[in-house]
């Protein structure tokens, strides 16, 4: 079986549409959340979502976009792109997004999850957080979003270590998983990348070879951005799109 694991797209259509030309054939799509909020294109990413994805988890964007939640906590550039995001929703996409479970969702052998297993709204950012979420998983394997940053975290008994994702002029990099060791691995995000690599960012796993594939891809950010401008969406939100972070 071959997964593409997708994150934090934020309706990013371009971005999507390049990884799912980039990734080749795949037997299911799973998604751990932030399928809308900063990019303009959130009914193209939700429609394509719903036909094409077979689990998908919600994340904070589209609780903030759906209305479940209180805006008051996003910072103004968040906010704004919430509020325009909610009313560009058609009602059926707005239904769906309300719909979407909180992680984690445990598949066969694994976990797909937005935040950490415990708090869908907490980043795992570093080995200490990792190293604590790990000890609530309930499979070796768990892929979560959130951060918008590609790799992830191996919990071994005596300590964390990186997993690192693909190095700036690679556009891959495989990863062997070791059994019985907690792994929490983020495919990083489709459609707002911020570890500094502006490619969109997803991975490939394949749990009989025991393989995560982390994969970046070239999309068309001046696309994307105009949109962005055109919707009136704040600048920020275009221009961060070319760095990356
Ligand atoms: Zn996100």
């Amino acid at each position: 079986m071959r997964y593409l694991i997708i994150s934090d797209i934020h309706g990013n259509w371009e971005a999507l549409q390049a990884v799912l030309a980039d990734a080749g054939s795949y037997d299911q799509a799973l998604c751990c959340g932030d399928l809308v909020g900063y990019c303009a294109d959130p009914n193209e990413v939700v429609c394509w979502v719903r036909d094409n994805v077979k689990a998908v988890v919600r994340g904070n964007h589209d609780r903030a976009c759906a209305g479940l939640e209180d805006l008051e906590w996003f910072n103004p550039v968040a906010r704004a792109a919430a509020s325009w995001t909610g009313s560009a929703l058609t009602p059926e996409n707005l239904v769906y997004l309300r719909s979407l479970p909180r992680g984690p969702i445990t598949l066969d052998s694994f976990q797909i999850l937005h935040g950490s297993p415990l708090d869908e709204d907490e980043y795992v950012a570093s080995s200490a957080a990792a190293g604590q979420a790990a000890q609530y998983l309930e499979k070796d394997v768990a892929f979560f979003g959130h951060t918008h940053q590609q790799g992830g975290y191996l919990c071994h008994r005596n300590g964390v270590r990186r997993v690192m994702p693909p190095d700036f002029e690679k556009t891959r990099r495989v990863i062997q998983v070791e059994r019985e060791v907690p792994y929490l691995i983020n495919p990083g995000s489709v459609g707002q990348p911020r570890d500094g690599d502006p490619r969109a960012a997803y991975a490939i796993y394949d749990p009989e070879a025991r393989t995560v594939e982390f994969r970046r891809t070239q999309y068309d950010i001046l696309s994307a951005q105009s949109k962005i401008r055109d919707a009136g969406l704040p600048e920020a939100l275009a221009e961060r799109l070319q760095f990356g972070n």
